[in-house]
């Protein structure tokens, strides 16, 4: 299997996207995003929406949700490097595959 199941972030980019789906995603994801400013003594929290693209911070989270909200996530962030996931693994995952044909065990393009 591999380091992270991409499946698992569909929500992210609108697939089978309801709105009420993606809200409780955002929260959850606001949490995490919470939790590490939390562990690097900070309140500020980047925003990785498609306008801030995690170059803006800010300390209101309700801010951030509703940015998610509003423009979603910028595109490829699938591993939350930026709010305390595990960074440096891009090359891990083929981030321009369509998500519905992720999912099968094929391991191939592994360790290319
Ligand atoms: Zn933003």
């Amino acid at each position: 299997h591999r380091l992270l199941n991409v499946d698992h972030r569909a929500w992210m980019y609108g697939i089978r996207r309801h709105l009420h789906t993606f809200m409780s995603e955002v929260s959850m994801f606001v949490e995490a995003a919470e939790k590490h400013a939390r562990i690097c003594k900070t309140k500020q929290i980047r925003c990785p929406c498609f306008d801030c693209s995690n170059n803006i911070v800010w300390e209101d989270t309700d801010v951030i949700k509703r940015y998610l909200i509003k423009r979603s996530f910028v595109d490829g962030y699938i591993i939350w490097s930026y709010h305390g996931e595990a960074g440096g693994t891009f090359n891990r995952i083929d981030i321009d595959t369509g998500f519905d044909e992720v999912g099968g065990d094929d391991a191939n393009e592994n360790d290319h």
